[in-house]
């Protein structure tokens, strides 16, 4: 089964409209020739539709960083599913450890998302991790487990099947000590078959699943060339038009 590889950016709470459309366009252009990956790039909700617009008709996808559950509603500040599709978005990053960790999102509620962007028609990433914690204590199985299996609580096969899962150690986000090779490798494969446990085995030979944490030029071919690595999901190294067609171009 081939699985198209994602390259995706977090732009997290980085760049203003303007910028977000330079660096956008800048992108777009350097990528006017890639085949074989695709392209996504996830800028702040002020910015969606500018960036939406400004790549149209270009290799580069745009994603959001995170929605609301509910389709529309008395809920100040939020943003729902229905509102990024209409931007032009295709995908959602959901669960992404900073909202973890910063906005108390628990795993029944990264469900109600992944349900709700799904309604959508948006593409939902789901990011999963341990801490460096976990990881000494030699928990990363179980957290992992429990993330997937209550994120993903009550939904269907028919309705995952544009799930992309990303492994994204919460010890290797903006420290620059990526996962090792090993490392990546053993989680990967324990996620896929993890998919197949809990689906089935066509489900989970033809989910994507990215690895996040500290990629760069300098690392990515390694990471890449890792079985079941299907793509990346990038902070730091996405802000910088330059530096992440580097990571896009990790074949050439
Ligand atoms: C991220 O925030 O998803 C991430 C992987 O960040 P960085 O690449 O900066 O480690």
């Amino acid at each position: 089964m081939s699985r198209i590889p994602l390259i995706a950016g977090n732009w997290k709470m980085y760049k203003t409209g303007p910028e977000a459309v330079e660096t956008a366009r800048k992108l777009a252009s350097l990528c006017s020739d890639i085949h074989g990956v695709e392209i996504m790039i996830a800028p702040t909700f002020l910015s969606l539709p500018l960036v939406a617009a400004s790549v149209e008709g270009t290799p580069v996808k745009i994603g959001a960083q995170n929605l609301h559950f509910e389709k529309q509603g008395a809920f100040t500040g939020e943003v729902s599913a229905d509102m990024i599709k209409a931007t032009g978005a295709e995908y959602v990053i959901i669960g992404h450890s900073e909202r973890r960790q910063y906005f108390g999102e628990t795993d029944a509620l990264v469900c109600k998302k992944i349900k709700s962007a799904i309604r959508a028609g948006l593409k939902p990433v789901l990011c999963v991790g341990e801490t460096e914690t976990q990881r000494d204590e030699e928990k990363t199985i179980l957290v992992l487990d429990k993330q997937v299996s209550d994120g993903l609580k009550g939904c269907g096969l028919d309705e995952l099947k544009d799930l992309i899962l990303a492994y994204e150690p919460v010890w290797a986000i903006g420290t620059g000590k990526s996962a090792s090779v090993d490392q990546v490798q053993q989680v990967h494969t324990y996620l896929r078959s993890l998919l197949e446990q809990l689906f089935s085995s066509e489900f989970s030979s033809q989910t994507r699943i990215l690895y996040g944490g500290s990629v760069k030029p300098e690392n990515v071919k390694a990471l890449m060339g890792i079985e079941d690595v299907d793509g990346a999901l990038v902070g730091g190294a996405s802000l910088d038009a330059g530096t992440f067609i580097k990571i896009i171009e990790y074949n050439r």
